[in-house]
């Protein structure tokens, strides 16, 4: 039964390609799936660094604005306090000025009083000549022995009553100085007491616009809180999807294991020749160089990755000729460790990251040979170090990430000497 037989290793070999097909097309479905969701998550964490961004600006306004408020609570008080110390001066002068208008309203009265006592006596004296009679003053006139002796007389009768008015003339012109006085006092004392009453308006203003300000202070408080507090909130639900970012390219790494076994190739996960670097798409440069992790070269430069090896974009490609350093990168590499080629000082720390970089670090290490050289590390997806701090050469300084422009975790690694791009890969023959 040849027919049969063939019938039977056609249809195994159909339903070989089928299922081949079906694995092929239902990893690829699922690994598609898998980078759909990365993309969500990369997307999700995007809006939220932009919303913390936000709140961060806003508690900083807070904080700024409560300062500002302060600073004018302070002024307010120093007005509100020399505002109490001149309205305490007025009351002293006020006071003072009650006491002499009182002293000066006795003396007015003890004028009177003598005025009063001066012009009975003249009364008196008046009557007493009326009751003597003309004649009284008259025979004292007229009994003169001589004429020079009745003029001396006209002289003395007229001066006791010129004596008497004259004395109470000089009363009333006292009492009249005495109540010009009391009045300038009086005009002083009214001029004072408006002012005092004007500065009481002050007062009251300054105290109003003080407790308008404390009111301020507290709300610029609660949201200053309110703002750090989502910053937080906000740098946690972060971290969380760092986290599932994470979980979501080993997934993703998995898989594609899981198909390169399926397709029975022999290199695995090594080549990564689906493009874990969606950049990595030069011929030239994808392929894994011999790179001893740990050792020093000639160079003096230590190898960037220990546990990647994997160039997926090389420098100055003819595709990309623009590309400035290397892009590295490998099975399992995001989240693995970055060193510092050489020893040397933190130069510069993308915390946010660049729009092309993403986050990075940049170090400095210091001229050798008579060339000056810096190393750049980029697309990170943590940073350990910080500006200005000194690291030693293979100190672990940063993670794999895929930060800004990078469409797959990986490395991308430059060597400036002199200020001037290098080929990376020349350090490490
Ligand atoms: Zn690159």
């Amino acid at each position: 039964m040849r027919f049969k037989k063939q019938i039977k290793i056609l249809v195994s070999a159909i339903l070989a390609v089928a299922l081949l097909i079906t694995q092929f097309s239902a990893s690829a479905a699922t690994l598609s799936g898998l980078q759909k969701n990365l993309s969500d998550l990369q997307s999700k964490y995007k809006s939220l660094e932009v919303k913390q961004e936000q709140m961060k600006e806003q508690y900083e306004r807070a904080v700024q604005d409560k300062e500002n408020r302060l600073e004018y609570k302070n002024l307010l008080q120093e007005k509100i306090n020399a505002t109490i110390e001149q309205l305490d001066i007025l009351v002293m002068r006020i006071e003072i000025l009650d006491n002499d208008i009182e002293t000066l309203e006795e003396q007015v009265e003890k004028k009177e009083k003598e005025i009063d006592a001066n012009y009975e006596t003249y009364k008196e004296r008046v009557r007493a000549i009326y009751m003597a009679g003309e004649t009284g003053l008259l025979e004292f006139v007229l009994s003169s022995s001589s004429i020079s002796d009745f003029f001396d007389r006209m002289v003395i009768a007229k001066s006791i009553s010129d004596h008497d008015n004259s004395i109470i003339e000089g009363l009333k012109g006292d009492k009249q100085e005495l109540e010009d006085t009391k009045k300038r006092i009086e005009d002083n004392r009214r001029d004072l007491s408006s002012t005092k009453a004007e500065l009481e308006a002050k007062q009251d203003e300054l105290d109003r616009l003080y407790e308008e300000n404390n009111a301020v202070i507290k709300e610029l408080e609660k949201n200053e809180s309110y703002y750090l507090s989502e910053q937080k909130k906000k740098a946690a639900e972060m971290k969380e999807l760092n986290a599932d970012i994470e979980k979501a390219y080993k997934e993703i790494e998995k898989k594609r294991q899981e198909i390169a076994n399926q397709n029975n190739d022999p290199t695995g996960g090594g080549k990564t020749s689906s493009g874990s670097s969606g950049s990595g798409s030069s011929g030239s440069g994808s392929a894994s160089t011999k790179v001893i992790s740990g050792k020093v070269y000639s160079s003096g430069l230590m190898w960037p990755t220990p546990t990647l090896s994997t160039i997926t974009s090389g420098f100055r490609t003819k595709s990309r000729p623009n590309h400035n350093g290397v892009d590295i990168s490998g099975r399992g590499a995001y989240g693995s460790a970055i060193i510092a080629t050489m020893g040397g000082t933190v130069y510069k720390v993308g915390d946010h990251g660049s729009k092309s970089y993403g986050k990075f670090v940049m170090i400095d290490h210091g001229t050798i040979n008579g060339k000056s050289y810096v190393t750049l590390y980029a697309h990170c997806s943590a940073i350990y170090v910080s500006k200005g701090q000194t690291v030693k050469q293979g100190q672990k300084i940063a993670a794999v990430g895929s930060t800004g422009n990078s469409t797959g975790p990986h490395l991308h690694f430059e060597v400036r000497v002199n200020g001037n791009y290098t080929n990376p890969l020349n350090y490490f023959k």
